[in-house]
Formats: structure tokens, C-alpha cells, sequence
């Protein structure tokens, strides 16, 4: 039971939600209403309870309870790389971070930097989170860690495996022109790890053997970005997303150069990786397009059309230096908006409140017209549009008996809700989840006191801090590496910056 706390409610009052009480019965929410604790206390009868009693009952008075925000676009795999990067463009930024670049990893580091991400999410109310993880070189033994690291955390995951079968030299524009032949190499590592194994055929076993091992843990579709993917993995991926009724997740059009590369190599298509998409069936309601930062106004025409979802990352973006989407755009054409934290070394937080301030906020530079989204289309997007994405609207994203008890509760007696003007606009524009208290996924409690319940954080810290030692000098060396390379990856990146796509996602000089 969670008592006399502010229950937040899409459709009703967002800026002042009224008080009411929570009951939560076998992991779901049973009852939304005023009076619940009080009626018990007089021991009358509450019908959804029946013969049951109460275990535990929280005070939520002076607290907000939020449904537990969904991170729809977040990546496991460079938690450990928080803080190791400035700004850099977002090419040079994968070059140096993801794993293809670094040698196979311990079991013990990829289990701890799952479990960090995880708390760092739970921490600041997301209890929900999409990875789209990268396994290199792919092991099983280690997607069976990550799935049990998820469970051990409590975090409610939909998991997908990104794969992809084109060299990542063909998907950057100028790479193979200007890059020398001896160290492009490096560029192809993402396919690398699958190069002897039937894509299609894997994805299917690894979802058919593990599809039910976990509670908390659904499954989804991970082609690593359309130009990444030759058109038969991608029907494959059609074919099986729709018998089984899967979510993909994708990215798209993240940088200029990757929409300079669509317009390259795309022809038959118009340049277009909406319309490639859109070929192998692949552009539907369960299709989720991270960033899509350089879409067209065409395209975002047909995304609305066929339901397709986004999941904009706005600090990742600002971060790898890629522009900002066109916000306003997307709510015009009526596309469902989810959001992401995106991964750990260029955000480089799991925090959901720095998301929905930078939704908000962003819109101003796509259009000076005050509109949408408001701090309230901000919160929808963070819970509800990420549902969405996940094809679980009816299961999380709001607080409603029949849901499951995901959500957060928020001290709002922290300076960031004194005075209380509106809740939502102060959990939007003020709050940095400083006054993120108690997060309850599945009906159990995970983080208590602003303390995660479920792992020993201090056991883990000092785990951590012995894997660096050796991370420490991989970085290193990758970092050397890329300095070699750093000129000709500019050229690449500058040839880019000037050719003319139609498009602009930066504003001032450009
Ligand atoms: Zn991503």
C-alpha cells in the first residue's frame, strides 16, 4: 500500500494531482483512489483486497508517485566509459567506445557494467529500459549473464541483440576513400563476430530458448541501423517480428553522415532508408527509429502513416555533435515519441529528468511559436510513448489498476517542488532526480531510501574499480589508435559537413 501520496495522472490533473491511495497486489496495481488506508484503518472491507492483508504500507504524504519512466533507446555495453569522452562527432565517438573496438571482456566486467547502468537508471526512476546491446565477439555465455544480471537487478528490460551484417566502412561516408587501406580494418569490427554464423537463424534460437526464462525480461529485434543491414536480414527480421509479434529497435539518421550515406548508396530508394525500410517490410507499429535526427519532412509523413515509433535521445545527440531533431515536426505528423538516455559515454546519464528538459527545451530551436511539447507531452513520452514503443501501453507507463506496479515516488519537499506551482512542469523543467526516493518495480521495492535493495552497491563499486584496471589500458590504447587515425577521419567527417543533403539539423553558422 502507498498512501495520501499525488498520484500522477496523464489525463487528469497534472499540475496538481490529487492525493490518493495505491493499493498493489501480486506485482500489479490493484486500486487508484482516496480512502483506501483510511477504510482500512477502520477496518471496513476493501473489495480488491478481500481476505488479504497489507505487508507493507508506505507513507507517501509531501511524495508525488510517478509511473515509472521507460528508457527507450540505452545501450549496456560502455557503462563503464561515463565520463571518458568530450564532445566528439558522433563517428569518432563509436570508433572509440563500442565494442568492436575493444578485445572480448570479462564475464565479471560485463555483468558488473549491466548491473551499474541498471541501478544508475533505477536510481533516477526508470524502470524500464530498452538495451539494444552489443555482444563482441558474440558469446552466449555472455548474453546469458547480461539476462541474469537483469533479473538479479529487478530493472523491467526489453533486451535485443544489434546486429548487422555490412562492413561499417561502407556505412560512413568517405571512409574508404580517405582512410588508408591497412586501417579500415578497424571500421569493420561491428560484423566481424558474425561473419560464419546465419544472423536470421540465431536471433530465432537465442529468443525460442530464452523467450520465458525471465519475469521482467521481454525480447525485441536489434538491426544496428538500416545501412548497417543487407535487405535479406532485414526481411528476415520482418517476417519473423511480425509472427511473433516482436518490437525492432533500429537507429536512423543520427548523424549527417548517416543520412549523406543513405543518400549515397540508397539510389534505388531516393536516397531515402524510410523507403528501403518501408521495402522489407520492416515499417510498421513495431518499429522504433532511435534518433532519427536528419528525417525529412516526407519521411516524418510516412512514419506517422504507418505508426512507426521514435525514440529521440536529445543529450546524446548534443553530445556526439549530431544536431537536434525536428520535435515539433513529429508531433505535427501525430509519430509517437519515445525517449532515451542512449549510452553512458555520450549522454553520458541515465536520467530521464535531463531527457524531458532537453525535449522540452529543444522544440524552441526547431520553432520560436510557443506549442508542444509541453512539460506534460514531455512526461507522456518518458512513460506512455515508451510503452509504446515496447508494445507493452498496457502494461506500463501509467498508474491504473490492472498495470504493473512500476513506478517512482518523489520527495516533494525538496527545494525543486517548494513552492508546488505545478508537478509537472517541476518534474520536467526543475527536478534532476535528486528527490527520487523509493522505486518499486514489478510490486517490489528496488531502490529504498535512495538505496538499490536488490545488489550489494558497495561489493560492486570495489568490483568495479579492480576491472578498470584492466579497462583502463584498452582505453588507452584504443584512444592511441584513433589519434593515428584522427586526420583522416576528419577529411572524411569535413567532406561530409559540406556536401548539401537538403537538410539542416544545426543551427548558427551553417
Ligand atoms: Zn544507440
Amino acid at each position: 500500500m502507498i498512501k495520501n501520496g499525488r498520484v500522477y495522472d496523464h489525463g487528469g490533473d497534472v499540475n496538481m494531482p490529487a492525493i490518493a491511495d495505491i493499493l498493489i497486489l501480486d506485482g500489479k496495481v490493484a486500486a487508484v483512489r482516496a480512502g483506501i488506508a483510511a477504510a482500512m484503518a477502520r477496518n471496513e472491507p476493501v473489495a480488491e483486497l478481500g481476505s488479504r492483508r497489507v505487508d507493507e504500507t508506505i507513507d507517501a504524504t509531501d511524495k508525488l508517485v510517478m509511473p515509472g519512466f521507460v528508457n527507450s533507446h540505452y545501450h549496456s555495453h560502455d557503462v563503464l566509459l561515463k565520463g571518458v569522452f568530450e564532445t566528439i562527432p558522433l563517428e569518432l565517438w563509436v570508433l572509440s567506445a563500442l565494442p568492436p573496438s575493444y578485445p572480448k571482456r570479462s564475464k565479471a566486467e560485463i555483468r558488473a557494467r549491466v548491473l551499474l547502468g541498471a541501478i544508475e537508471c533505477l536510481r533516477s526512476g526508470i524502470t524500464t529500459v530498452q538495451d539494444l546491446a552489443t555482444i563482441y565477439p558474440f558469446d552466449e555465455e555472455h548474453l546469458d549473464v547480461m539476462l541474469q544480471a537483469y533479473e538479479d537487478v529487478g530493472i523491467r528490460c526489453v533486451f535485443a541483440l544489434q546486429i548487422a551484417d555490412v562492413p561499417g566502412v561502407k556505412s560512413i561516408p568517405f571512409w574508404d576513400e580517405v582512410v588508408p587501406a591497412d586501417q579500415r580494418g578497424v571500421l569493420s569490427g561491428a560484423v566481424e563476430p558474425f561473419k560464419d554464423i546465419d544472423l536470421p537463424s540465431l536471433v530465432r534460437d537465442l529468443y525460442r530458448t530464452r523467450k520465458n526464462r525471465h519475469p521482467r525480461i521481454t525480447w525485441a529485434l536489434g538491426p544496428s541501423s538500416p545501412e548497417r543491414c543487407s535487405v535479406g536480414l532485414l526481411e528476415s527480421l520482418a517476417d519473423f517480428s511480425n509472427s511473433e509479434n516482436l518490437p525492432v529497435y533500429t537507429h536512423i539518421y543520427e548523424s549527417k553522415a548517416m543520412t549523406l550515406i543513405a543518400r549515397q548508396s540508397h539510389q534505388k530508394d531516393g536516397g531515402s532508408l524510410i523507403t528501403y525500410l518501408q521495402r522489407t517490410g520492416l515499417l510498421s507499429p513495431h518499429l522504433t527509429l532511435a534518433h532519427s535526427v536528419w528525417m525529412s519532412e516526407p519521411e516524418i509523413e510516412t512514419l506517422g502513416n504507418a505508426g512507426t515509433h521514435v525514440a529521440l535521445n536529445p543529450v546524446g545527440n548534443l553530445k556526439t555533435r549530431s544536431g537536434v531533431a525536428p520535435i515539433r515536426s513529429y508531433m505535427n505528423k501525430h509519430v509517437n515519441v519515445g525517449l532515451g538516455c542512449d549510452n553512458c559515454s555520450c549522454s553520458d546519464a541515465q536520467n530521464m529528468f535531463q531527457s524531458m528538459k532537453m525535449f522540452a527545451s529543444l522544440a524552441a530551436i526547431c520553432d520560436p511559436e510557443p506549442g508542444p511539447p509541453t512539460a506534460a507531452d514531455a512526461i507522456w513520452s518518458a512513460t506512455v510513448g515508451g510503452a509504446r514503443t515496447a508494445g507493452m501501453q498496457d502494461k506500463v507507463g501509467a498508474l491504473k489498476p490492472g498495470m504493473a506496479a512500476d513506478l517512482s515516488i518523489i520527495d516533494l519537499t525538496d527545494p525543486s517542488f517548494v513552492p508546488l506551482n505545478s508537478v509537472a512542469r517541476q518534474v520536467v523543467f526543475t527536478e534532476s532526480g535528486r528527490g527520487v526516493e523509493t522505486v518499486i518495480v514489478d510490486g517490489r521495492i528496488v531502490v529504498r531510501d535512495r538505496k538499490i535493495t536488490t545488489i550489494d552497491e558497495r561489493a560492486l563499486r570495489e568490483e568495479v574499480a579492480e576491472l578498470m584496471k584492466e579497462l583502463r589500458k584498452d582505453i588507452d590504447a584504443v584512444v592511441a589508435r584513433n589519434a593515428r587515425m584522427m586526420p583522416y577521419l576528419m577529411e572524411a567527417h569535413r567532406r561530409t559537413w559540406a556536401a548539401d543533403i537538403g537538410l539542416n539539423r544545426y543551427v548558427g553558422n551553417h
